[in-house]
């Protein structure tokens, strides 16, 4: 293999980096990943994966099934004041930590042969006709494809213009925190508790833990005195759920994994002839889809495309148009129902009213809850 000149070329090693890598290795391409932090490491997110992605993941060599992992198979939803609801998962889903998830996947990768850079941050992406040039730090490579699997935020996002809040139409500008806890909880459940200005979501993962996530905007903070402490006693333990969670959880981090200037929309799946894969490409709310099952999705889907380009039976300007056409068709109505349902939640009436209409017409939950859950792929 020529050390820097690849088949393809892979932005960022998060899921939708990690499977996309894996797959294209399987098909007998070379491959390289670049990742700018170094594994293992810790992702603010939720850690509940749908199970529309649990034989994906065995099929590209993850022991699921091996790993004793929490089977989650109902929702309980709360609105601020405490009114409940809970219901059966129609497709549930499965607790891991992105600690341990994209470290197996890294792992796998290497074993499957993707040469993985880590600590390896993209500044630059060029296209000289016949391919790209990747430009980290150190060095540079060189690929017949580039797919961008940088996440929501990136480096080259703010050179392009692509994130700043406010450049998606309508976006919201928010903000998540993430602890792992040690905390009594149903292993089969995932809740969602609401307060003013937005969720907490919790349930389990591997290693007996819960991961607790929650997402406000920017503002509820600002009002607190940007004191996230301080946000939690006089916000989130309003809702009485999460006032006995936060005094009961040991947390196991001194302090908590947080990302900002989160919004919430469509971007583009392809950008200056990259694939974007993931939520480079547009990002669904936590509370209205499952952006690690659509980051999974997207990359198989590209992963085909690519090695029917790599192969010559599409050129590359099919390639880019049937990445478009399949990307809008499983993915566009969700992040618009998502960009819609999002700015709802965090309203103390709003959801107040919501929840008494779900306990009142439970079916109409069950509906909403399917909503965001995909097919197996
Ligand atoms: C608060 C919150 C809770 C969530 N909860 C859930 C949940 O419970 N279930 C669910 O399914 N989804 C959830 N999501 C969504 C989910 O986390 C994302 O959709 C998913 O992580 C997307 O995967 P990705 O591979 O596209 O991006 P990421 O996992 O973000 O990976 C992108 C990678 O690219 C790297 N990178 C960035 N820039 C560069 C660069 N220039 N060069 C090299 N590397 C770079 C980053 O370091 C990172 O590792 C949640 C999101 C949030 C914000």
């Amino acid at each position: 293999m020529n050390e820097s000149q690849f088949d393809c070329a892979i932005v960022g090693g998060g899921l939708a980096g990690l499977c996309l890598a894996i797959q294209l290795a399987d098909k007998g391409r070379e491959v390289i990943l670049l990742e700018k932090e170094e594994y293992p490491f810790h992702k603010v997110c939720g850690e509940y994966i749908s199970n529309e992605s649990y034989s994906f993941l065995e099929r590209i060599g993850l022991p699921l099934t091996t790993m004793n992992l929490p089977d989650i198979t109902e929702v309980k939803i709360s609105s601020p004041n405490g009114k409940s609801l809970t219901r059966k998962l129609d497709t549930g889903g499965f607790g891991i930590s992105r600690y341990t998830l994209d470290a197996l996947l890294f792992e796998l990768a290497k074993k499957k042969g993707v040469v993985v850079w880590q600590n390896a941050q993209v500044n630059e992406v060029v296209s000289d006709g016949d391919s790209f040039v990747l430009r980290t730090g150190r060095k540079e490579y060189r690929a017949k494809i580039v797919c961008g699997a940088y996440g929501k935020r990136s480096l080259l996002d703010r050179k392009a213009g692509r994130h700043l809040p406010g450049a998606i139409p309508g976006a919201l500008n928010y903000l998540a925190v993430k602890y792992h806890v040690k905390l009594d909880f149903p292993p089969n459940r995932i809740e969602l508790h609401n307060f003013k200005g937005g969720y907490c979501g919790i349930s389990k993962v591997d290693g007996d833990k819960c991961c607790l996530c929650y997402l406000t905007n920017a503002e509820i903070l600002r009002e607190n005195g940007n004191t996230i402490k301080l946000m939690e006693q006089n916000v989130l333990m309003q809702n009485p759920h999460l006032k006995a969670y936060f005094s009961e959880a040991v947390f196991l981090n001194e302090r908590p994994l947080t990302i900002s200037q989160i919004t919430f929309g469509k971007k583009s799946p392809v950008e200056q002839g990259m694939l974007m894969i993931g939520d480079s490409a547009g990002t669904v709310t936590p509370l209205c889809g499952n952006g690690m099952s659509m980051a999974m999705r997207a990359s198989f889907i590209a992963s085909n495309l690519i090695d029917g380009y790599l192969d010559g039976r599409i050129t590359f300007a099919q390639l880019t148009f049937l990445y478009k056409k399949e990307w809008h068709n499983s993915f566009s109505s969700r992040i618009r129902t998502g960009s819609l349902i999002q700015p709802l939640f965090g309203k103390k009436i709003l959801t107040n009213m919501a929840i008494g209409l779900f306990r009142a017409i439970p079916w109409a939950a069950d509906k909403v809850i399917s909503a965001t859950h995909g097919q197996p792929f």
